[in-house]
């Protein structure tokens, strides 16, 4: 008997920044299709309905429904975000439903549960939240927490309905966070399904990627000796003003590392004049991450960035811009896997010590990538997820 699994995929941001919407969807749209397609691939039995907010000009959805899988689209326009997140929150809320929770990352979960009202009057305090074996400083918590308008309370409240879920479907690795992941198994919360890393290695052509551009870029880095190149990309929002992109590329000039840097808005005409690197728009990031002459990845820390460059080994230079991003970069830090972009001229040194050969970072993120694939490789522990996330599921129908 087949059985259908409902995901919806809303927008956290406001209605009225579009474009911000558009943009936002995109990276959230390809993970929760690959996590469809696993489900599928797990049990022939799974079908699964997307439920997506429609968004303007873009053929990615409509080009996954040409695909043969047993996943079914229904797009909504835009009018009806608020309706369906409504919606969406009272399912969630309703305990006598299957309903279950998709999360990027645990800290992220153990922030929305467990987090002390931050002091607005002292962002320089630390706070012990469940799943950090470290206190975690105030200045890398999302800045909506600290917003005078109940931006705490509002997070609080919405945390809470996540305890009423049957599960929660997690986007990590069990072996890269298991303190957190121990942390939080436990009777007063819902069972969690540990299913990453949930990345897209095959999927379709981003629509906002200029294949012409494409086939530039990979040519260049197909010159390009091996570990040679750093790679800056900020995400699918990620666009900085035009005196940080001059002073980005003076410290790229400085590292002496050749670049390829994803740059969304058309650089200053002088931005990467004199430098040695490569700028283009739109990158094909699981690509260029793939090659080999990619050595390092300087990156705002959205997640999918970093599952990506963990599943290719490609250690980071974090350089979070906003929301959660701070807090990856920390956490990405903590477990020895990143390096903290230094904001004065020594930018030059951190870029320097992700392409180090010998360096600690690299070493350590070889080892999680190695983790990673055995884990995936011998139907480890992602599978073991999503199996038991499958049984749980259809046993409570
Ligand atoms: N991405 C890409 N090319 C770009 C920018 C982003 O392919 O120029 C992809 C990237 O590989 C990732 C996603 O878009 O899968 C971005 O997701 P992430 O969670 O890293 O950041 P967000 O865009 O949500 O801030």
């Amino acid at each position: 008997m087949p059985y259908d699994i409902g995901i919806s995929v809303v927008p956290y941001m406001e209605a009225s920044k579009k474009e911000t919407i558009k943009q936002n969807r995109v990276g959230r749209l390809a993970s929760t299709v690959e996590f469809a397609k696993r489900l599928n691939n797990h049990d022939h039995r799974i079908w699964v309905t997307v439920l997506c907010i429609q968004w303007f000009s873009s053929g990615f959805v409509d080009a996954y429904i040409e695909e043969p899988a047993r996943i079914h689209f229904i797009q909504l326009p835009h009018s009806y975000i608020d309706p369906v997140r409504n919606a969406i929150t009272n399912i969630v809320s309703m305990k006598s439903t299957s309903n279950s929770t998709w999360m990027s990352q645990p800290i992220w979960n153990s922030l929305e549960f467990e987090c002390p009202k931050p002091d607005t009057q002292n962002t320089d305090l630390e706070h012990l939240i469940l799943g950090f074996a470290n206190p975690v400083p105030s200045c890398v918590l999302p800045s909506f927490l600290f917003n005078k308008d109940g931006g705490y309370t509002a997070f609080v409240k919405f945390a809470q309905r996540f305890k009423d879920a049957k599960g929660i479907v997690i986007n990590t690795i069990e072996e890269l966070e298991p303190y957190a992941l121990r942390c939080f198994s436990n009777a007063q919360n819902p069972p969690i399904y540990p299913v990453g890393p949930v990345i897209q290695l095959d999927g379709l052509p981003n629509p906002e990627l200029d294949l012409v551009q494409r086939d530039k870029v990979m040519k260049w880095l197909d010159n390009q000796p091996e570990s040679s190149d750093v790679f800056l990309c900020f995400g699918s929002m990620g666009s900085h003003e035009p005196p940080q992109v001059k002073e980005i590329a003076l410290a790229l000039d400085r590292s002496g590392h050749k670049f390829l840097w994803s740059l969304h808005v058309p650089p200053p005409v002088d931005a990467a004049a004199g430098t040695r690197g490569m700028v283009c728009g739109w990158a094909p990031q699981v690509e260029v991450l793939g090659h080999n002459a990619v050595g390092g990845f300087v990156s705002h820390c959205g997640w999918n960035s970093i599952l990506e460059s963990l599943w290719f080994s490609v250690p980071i230079v974090t350089w979070p811009m906003f929301a959660e991003q701070q807090l990856n970069a920390y956490m990405m830090k903590e477990l020895g896997l990143a390096v903290v972009m230094t904001l004065d001229y020594r930018k030059g040194i951190s870029v320097r010590q992700v392409m180090d050969a010998g360096s600690k970072v690299r070493k350590k993120v070889k080892k999680t990538e190695e983790m990673a694939r055995k884990a995936i490789m011998n139907g480890g522990s992602p599978f073991n997820s999503i199996g038991r996330f499958i049984e749980d599921m259809i046993g409570n129908i």
